[in-house]
C-alpha cells in the first residue's frame, strides 16, 4: 500500500499528498492514532481525505495510509440489535475496550468473530447456485431468520455444504466455478457502502406499507418501496411519528439511523429504541431493527457515513426478501455536514451555502429505495422504504434541504406545530400534506378492503377543504351567517379531524388502526353526515341533529379493540338511524 503525507488539516479534512495511487472513496488511515478517513476528491497525487473522527493533534507531515478498498460494510448475522456509529464500529464494544470517550483510531471488527451460529443448509452438493440463491439460514433472532446468500459474482455448482453452529468467518459452502475454480463461502461478505446492491427489477410501487396510522393510511399513503419526508419544527411530534412507523409499519426489518446533533438527541433515541415493543411478537423492537448512531465525540462527516452504511445494511436485508424500512433522522443534520465539508473544499457555494450536489446526494439516498424481484433463480419480492425526517430551522420548509427533499420523495407529511400546539396528533397538516402514490395505491385498498375506498377518503378530504374555505367565511360574517347544510359541514368536518385523523400513539387501542378499521370509521363519519343532512332537510333543528348521542358515540369509536369492532360500528350505526328517525318524526310532527 502506498503512504502519503498530511499536508493540511482543518478540522475534519485532510490534505494529504504522495497518494497518487489511491482512489476515490478508498479508506485511509491517517496520522499516528490511524485515524479512520475516506478520500473524497483526488488531485494528481494529492487527496482531500474526511476524516471521521476527531482531528485535534493531527499535524502536517503525518503519515497517510491507505487501504486500497472503498468504505465498506461487514454483512452477516449479528447486526440485528446492534447499536453502531457511523462507520459500522459497535458501540457497545468500543465503549468497553476505551470507555465513554471513544479513543481513536480503534480497530474493532464489525461483527462477532466468536460467536457461532447455527447454520441449516438449503442446498445440497451438486446444485446449481447464483447469485442471491439461499445457501442457508441462521435463526438471528427470535423474529428474524437470516437468509444465507450466495454473493454477486459467485455461480456454480456446490461442492460442498456444512450443517451446524458456525463463527461468520468459517467456510459453509464451497462452490465450484465454470473454470473450475472453487470458492469457499463464509457467511461474512462485505459491500462498498456507496454503491446500491444490485436486483433483478424494479417492481412499481403499488402495494401500501400499512402503517396502522389512519392520516398516513387513508389519506396520504406511502408505497411499500416509497420514500417519503416528515419535516417538522422541533416539539411538532416528529419523534413519536418516528416511532409509530417503526413499531407498527407491516416491515420485517426496521434501519434507524440518527444523524443527531447534541450528544443527548441521540442519547434520547439509544434510551428510548431498545424500550419500544413489537406489537406483533411482543419482543423488544430491537430484534428487528439496526440502530446506526452518530455519537457526539464523533466529527458531522461521520453523519454522512451513516447515510450509506444504513441504506447498505437495509438492502442487504431486502435482497433476503424482506420489506424494510429505513428512517433516517434527521437528513437536515446530514445536510449541514455537507455543507461544512463543502466549506472545507472551498467548493463554490450553492443556495445558503448548501453544495451545489445537495439535491443529487440525497437523490442518491432516497433512490436505492424501492420494491423489487431480488436477484437468485427464485427472485423473491422485496422492499426497502426510506423515510427521512427534516428538520428545517424554525420549521420554515422553504430553505434549501427541504425543497430538495420534496423534488425527489413522493410523499409530504407536514408536521405543523399550531396544531401540535392544539394538541391535534399526529400533528399532519391535512392541508398542505399528499402523497403522489394515491394513484398507485388506492386500487390495492379498492380491492382489498372496499371498493368505496378511495371514494370515500376523497370525500373526507373535500370536506376538510370546505371547511377551510368556510373558516374563512365564519372568520368574516360569524357562524351564524352560515346555512344549516354548511353549518353540518363543519360539524362533519369537526368529526373527521377529532374522531379519525387525531390519534393517540399512547392509546393501547388507538395507537394502530387496521385498513378495515380505518375505512369502517371513516364510513361511519360519512353515514352521519348523510343521515344528518337527510334529518336537517327534513326540517329538523340544527342544533339537535349536532348534539346526536351518537356522535358522541363516533367520537369513542376509535378506541375500540381491532378484535369485534365490527360489531360495535355496527351497533353505533343502528343507533344513529334510529336516533336520525325519532329526529324526523319529532320534525314532521311539529309542522
Ligand atoms: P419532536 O421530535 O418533533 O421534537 P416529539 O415527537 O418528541 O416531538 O413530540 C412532542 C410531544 O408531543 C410528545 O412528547 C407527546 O406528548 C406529543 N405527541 C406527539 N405525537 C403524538 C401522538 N401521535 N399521540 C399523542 N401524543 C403525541
Amino acid at each position: 500500500m502506498e503512504n502519503g503525507r498530511v499536508v493540511k488539516v482543518s478540522g475534519p479534512l485532510v490534505v494529504a499528498e504522495g497518494l497518487a495511487g489511491a482512489n476515490m472513496y478508498d479508506v485511509v488511515r491517517v496520522g499516528p492514532d490511524r485515524l479512520i478517513g475516506e478520500i473524497i476528491e483526488m488531485r494528481g497525487d494529492k487527496a482531500s481525505i474526511q476524516v471521521y473522527e476527531e482531528t485535534s493533534g493531527l499535524a502536517p507531515g503525518a503519515e497517510v495510509v491507505s487501504t486500497g478498498a472503498p468504505l465498506s460494510v461487514e454483512l452477516a448475522p449479528g447486526m440485528l440489535e446492534q447499536i453502531f456509529d457511523g462507520i459500522q464500529r459497535p458501540l457497545e464494544l468500543l465503549r468497553k475496550l476505551t470507555g465513554d470517550t471513544i479513543r481513536r483510531g480503534v480497530d474493532v471488527p464489525s461483527l462477532d468473530r466468536e460467536k457461532k451460529w447455527a447454520f441449516a443448509p438449503c442446498v445440497s452438493v451438486g446444485d446449481a447456485v447464483e447469485p442471491g440463491d439461499v445457501l442457508g439460514t441462521v435463526r438471528e433472532t427470535v423474529i428474524v431468520e437470516h437468509r444465507i446468500l450466495v454473493p454477486v459474482g459467485v455461480s456454480g455448482t456446490v461442492t460442498s455444504i456444512r450443517e451446524g453452529e458456525f463463527t461468520i468467518t468459517e467456510t459453509v459452502a464451497v462452490v465450484r466455478r465454470e473454470d473450475g475454480t472453487e470458492t469457499e463461502l463464509p457467511m461474512l461478505s462485505t459491500w462498498p457502502v456507496r454503491k446500491g446492491r444490485p436486483y433483478r427489477e424494479k417492481l412499481p410501487p403499488s402495494k401500501p406499507l400499512i402503517t396502522g396510522q389512519r392520516t398516513i393510511d387513508t389519506m396520504f399513503p406511502i408505497a411499500k418501496g416509497g420514500a417519503a419526508a416528515i419535516p417538522g419544527p422541533f416539539g411538532s411530534g416528529k419523534t413519536v411519528v418516528q416511532h409509530q412507523l417503526a413499531k407498527w409499519s407491516d416491515v420485517d426489518i426496521v434501519i434507524y439511523i440518527g444523524c443527531g446533533e447534541r450528544g443527548n438527541e441521540m442519547t434520547d433515541v439509544l434510551r428510548e429504541f431498545p424500550e419500544l415493543k413489537d406489537p406483533r411478537s411482543g419482543e423488544s423492537l430491537m430484534k428487528r431493527t439496526v440502530l446506526i448512531a452518530n455519537t457526539s465525540d464523533m466529527p458531522v462527516a461521520a453523519r454522512e457515513a451513516s447515510i450509506y452504511t444504513g441504506i447498505t445494511i437495509g438492502e442487504y436485508f431486502r435482497d433476503m426478501g424482506y420489506d424494510v424500512a429505513i428512517i433516517a433522522d434527521s437528513t437536515s443534520r446530514w445536510a449541514e455536514a455537507l455543507r461544512e465539508m463543502s466549506g472545507r473544499l472551498e467548493e463554490m457555494p450553492g443556495e445558503e451555502g448548501y453544495p451545489a450536489y445537495l439535491t443529487s446526494r440525497l437523490a442518491q439516498f432516497y433512490e436505492r429505495a424501492g420494491r423489487v424481484v431480488t436477484l437468485g433463480s427464485q427472485g423473491r419480492e422485496a422492499s426497502l422504504s426510506a423515510i427521512g425526517a427534516v428538520s428545517p430551522q424554525g420549521g420554515d420548509i422553504s430553505e434549501p434541504v427541504s425543497q430538495a427533499t420534496l423534488r425527489i420523495v413522493k410523499v409530504f407529511w407536514g408536521l405543523d406545530d399550531t396544531l401540535a400546539y392544539r394538541r391535534h396528533f399526529p400533528a399532519i397538516n391535512w392541508l398542505n400534506s399528499y402523497s403522489l402514490y394515491l394513484d398507485r395505491v388506492m386500487p390495492w385498498f379498492n380491492d382489498t378492503v372496499n371498493r368505496a375506498f378511495r371514494e370515500n377518503r376523497d370525500w373526507a378530504m373535500a370536506v376538510l377543504q370546505q371547511e377551510n374555505e368556510l373558516n374563512e367565511i365564519v372568520r368574516l360574517v360569524g357562524i351564524d351567517a352560515l346555512s344549516p347544510e354548511d353549518r353540518l359541514t363543519m360539524e362533519t368536518a369537526r368529526s373527521i379531524r377529532e374522531d379519525f385523523l387525531q390519534q393517540n400513539a399512547f392509546s393501547e387501542l388507538d395507537s394502530y388502526t387496521s385498513p378495515e378499521r380505518q375505512f369502517r370509521l371513516l364510513a361511519l363519519i360519512r353515514t352521519c353526515h348523510n343521515e344528518s343532512l337527510r334529518a336537517i332537510q327534513a326540517g329538523a333543528k340544527p342544533e339537535r341533529v349536532f348534539a346526536m348521542s351518537a356522535r358522541e358515540a363516533i367520537g369513542r369509536a376509535k378506541e375500540t379493540e381491532e378484535a369485534g369492532f365490527k360489531d360495535v360500528y355496527d351497533e353505533i350505526e343502528k343507533d344513529l338511524k334510529a336516533e336520525i328517525n325519532d329526529l324526523i318524526k319529532a320534525a314532521e310532527e311539529q309542522n
